[in-house]
């Protein structure tokens, strides 16, 4: 349920300082301390679950829940233009704390941030195959 290790369920426990912006019976919400944007959120489940591919349906559910709650007061409270959602997945995806966790980060109209790739159209072949594989 907990792992006394991981700095997430110190901050669910209350024993490492956060700032909590929401919670409910599943989900903690509270401010990322290197925030991509004025307002940057994490929303974690209160179990401890390393990620994407182990948190379960209930949990997952309930963050996404909580995503979208928070992802609303950014627009009314903070002003936000838009709002991103990011799950890292592992290390190659750029996930550094093993404690699932959605990102909102709430964007401005013509705030800086720029995730780290280059937008340019995909091959439509490439992107159709892809998709195919997806869809299975
Ligand atoms: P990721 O790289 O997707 O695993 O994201 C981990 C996030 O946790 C990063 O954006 C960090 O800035 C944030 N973070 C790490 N430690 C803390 C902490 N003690 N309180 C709040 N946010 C944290
Ligand atoms: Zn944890």
């Amino acid at each position: 349920m907990t792992d006394s290790d991981c700095i997430f369920c110190q901050i669910v426990a209350g024993e490492l300082p956060a700032t909590r912006v929401a919670e409910d019976e599943r989900t903690v919400a509270f401010m990322d301390i290197s925030p991509a944007t004025r307002g940057h959120t994490l929303v974690i489940p209160r179990t401890h679950v390393e990620d994407l591919a182990a948190i379960g349906p209930e949990d997952l559910a309930a963050c996404a829940h909580m995503a979208q709650r928070v992802a609303a007061r950014q627009r009314e409270v903070l002003g936000a233009d838009g709002v991103n959602l990011l799950n890292a997945c592992g290390q190659a995806a750029w996930q550094t704390v093993f404690h699932f966790h959605i990102h909102v980060i709430p964007r401005y109209e013509g705030d800086p941030l720029r995730l780290p790739w280059t937008p340019a159209p995909g091959d439509p072949d490439e992107i159709r195959a892809a998709g195919e594989e997806l869809a299975g």
